[in-house]
């Protein structure tokens, strides 16, 4: 309905469209009453995809025009559901499947995609969607998501986006017996045959869309994750969300708490409540950052405790992985968390094990009475696996304690009236912008350094009102700003230091980022463009 009169003319469409030509605020008018019909979240989410198979502009359009809004859609919480439901869901294919037996054809099924220039992949083999365990080929929303925050975010065009999953079966029962399954229907395949598709799957991506074409792991299971991510971290531009981009966003969330402590990092004492992808992806950073300010390794690795499922990580305990053993100190064997507070004495709690509640009122008020500012950071989702609630944890510690979480709170009121804003730790921060840096200045590794850079370009953007108000980080509704800066930044320490391959530089780095911003706006392909009805009269000569 926004084809001028005389592209209609020229298309062949005219008649086929009622006569009104509307605007493209429009048509996002209509797309908003619509949307308010909708009943529920899943509802919403069928809806925006199908726009977005329907009219990729307008889609980008709408969630541009209030991210803030639509983000729990496209995006956590409700792409988890949205991925549970997948088999009803499903309209329409999108993005890439590349099962387990099309080893050996894999740079003809990528020939399949009707794009040739893609700059960023996301793929995931679906083993572990979000906290919601293994959901095979109905993981595909997860990639889908991501990729159209790359777009809303920070501007990634979406044809240079892929979306893909590599499908190795499923170990879950429920989609096995489920006739609307999309996936293979049988136990996932491991061992040498799946390294041999994830291997080959790197090699054809590079040899189609070159070395510097982003390829971003995401909801792998946490083995591996982490084995995935050190095989090609120096081969490939490649980066793995769960464990960096967490990392980022997490040490992004402390660098500010800072400016409340007024201290630095390494006067701090971590204690992790979990050791998996995103306990160790943030302790690793944390050290990194520590080494940074001037301290040595050893020492920034003395001040990071770590409990996991079988207690405190201690050495002599038995099967630590070399990952977990440099976290071990010399301790006896502590299994209870309260214990370990009290032992201890942490500055910093960081929950990222998925076990709701586990930071339970006596350690938050443990914690209030060893420090004046405790920082907690309740990081497991969705909201019933958050270690306490925003409320809990102000409440028990007067609004002493700095909170970030990984699932959103709602602002909390404390009795004196102070009005408190818990901050979210989403991963959405970090890496839009850190991909549209990587992409523009054609990066072909990315370097554990950039997530640091990463967090503190984030950092920085907390204004002192934000951090009065509780927050640790900008406002979401800013996040279209935060990613751009994040990604001019990002551009900027690559030239610098010798990690693009982009020749000859450019000078202007923010000029850079923008010739990649994606516009949401329809392109004309006429170059006089007529308007209806007045000037009608002028096209009865068009010749098409
Ligand atoms: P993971 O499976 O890799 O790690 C879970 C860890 O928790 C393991 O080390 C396990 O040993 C430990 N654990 C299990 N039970 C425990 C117990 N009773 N006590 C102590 N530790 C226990 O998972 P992951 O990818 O690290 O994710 C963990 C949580 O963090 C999830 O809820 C996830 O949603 C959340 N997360 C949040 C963000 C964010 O806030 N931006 C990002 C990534 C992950």
């Amino acid at each position: 309905m926004a084809f001028t009169l005389e592209e209609r003319l020229q298309l062949g469409i005219h008649g086929l469209l009622p006569p009104c030509i509307l605007s493209q605020d429009v048509q996002v008018l209509r797309v908003l009453r619509n949307y308010e019909m909708r009943k529920d979240d899943l509802d919403r989410y069928i809806f925006l995809m199908a726009l977005q198979d329907r009219n990729e502009k307008l889609f980008y359009k709408v969630l541009t025009s209030d991210i803030e809004r639509f983000m729990p859609i496209v995006y956590t919480p409700t792409v988890g559901l949205a991925c549970q439901q997948y088999g009803l869901a499903f309209r329409r294919p999108r993005g890439l499947f590349i099962a387990i037996h099309d080893r050996g054809h894999i740079a003809t099924l990528l020939k399949s995609w009707p794009e040739t220039d893609i700059r960023a992949i996301v793929v995931t083999d679906g083993e572990r969607i979000l906290g919601l365990g293994d959901l095979g080929s109905y993981g595909m929303g997860i990639p889908v998501g991501k990729l159209a925050l790359y777009t809303a975010c920070v501007g990634v065009n979406p044809q240079q986006c892929l979306p893909v999953m590599l499908d190795v079966g499923t170990n879950n029962e429920e989609l096995l017996k489920d006739p609307l399954y999309i996936g293979l229907k049988h136990k996932r395949i491991r061992g040498q045959a799946y390294d041999d598709l994830v291997e080959e799957f790197m090699e054809a991506v590079t040899e189609r869309y070159g070395q510097s074409c982003l390829i971003q792991f995401e909801d792998f299971g946490n083995t591996n994750a982490f084995r995935l991510l050190n095989k090609y971290r120096n081969k490939y531009c490649t980066f793995n969300d769960d464990i960096q981009g967490t990392a980022a966003v997490a040490v992004a969330g402390l660098l500010a708490a800072l400016r409340i402590t007024k201290n630095k990092l390494s006067d701090h004492k971590f204690l992790f409540q979990g050791a998996g992808e995103a306990a160790l992806g943030i302790a690793e950073l944390i050290v990194l950052a520590m080494e940074k300010e001037g301290i040595k390794r050893q020492q920034a690795l003395s001040r990071i405790w770590m409990v996991d499922s079988k207690g405190l990580i201690v050495q002599g305990r038995a099967n630590l992985t070399e990952q977990k053993l440099q976290f071990a100190h010399p301790h006896s064997e502590v299994r209870n968390l309260a214990d370990v507070v009290q032992d201890v004495k942490p500055t910093a709690i960081i929950g990222a094990s998925a076990i709701g509640g586990a930071f339970t009122e006596q350690i938050i008020k443990d914690m209030a009475s060893f420090n004046k500012h405790p920082i907690i950071f309740a990081l497991s989702n969705p909201t019933s696996k958050a270690e306490c609630t925003a409320e809990q944890c102000y409440r028990l510690t007067e609004g002493q304690a700095i909170f970030a979480s990984g699932s959103p709170f709602n602002p909390v009121t404390m009795p004196c009236g102070k009005v408190l804003h818990p901050g979210q730790g989403n991963n959405a921060y970090i890496f839009p912008g850190v991909g549209l840096g990587v992409i523009a200045c054609g990066m072909r590794h990315i370097h554990d350094e950039i997530f640091l850079i990463a967090a503190e370009v984030l950092a920085e953007q907390v204004l002192e009102e934000h951090l009065a108000e509780g927050r640790l980080y900008p406002p979401l509704n800013t996040i279209q700003t935060v990613s751009r800066i994040l990604a001019v930044k990002i551009a900027e320490y690559a030239f610098k230091n010798g990690m693009a391959s982009v020749y000859p530089e450019p000078e202007d780095k923010q000029a850079l980022i923008n010739s990649f911003i994606y516009n949401t706006n329809y392109d004309d392909f006429v170059i006089d463009s007529y308007t209806w009805p007045e000037e009608a009269s002028k096209i009865q000569t068009v010749k098409i």
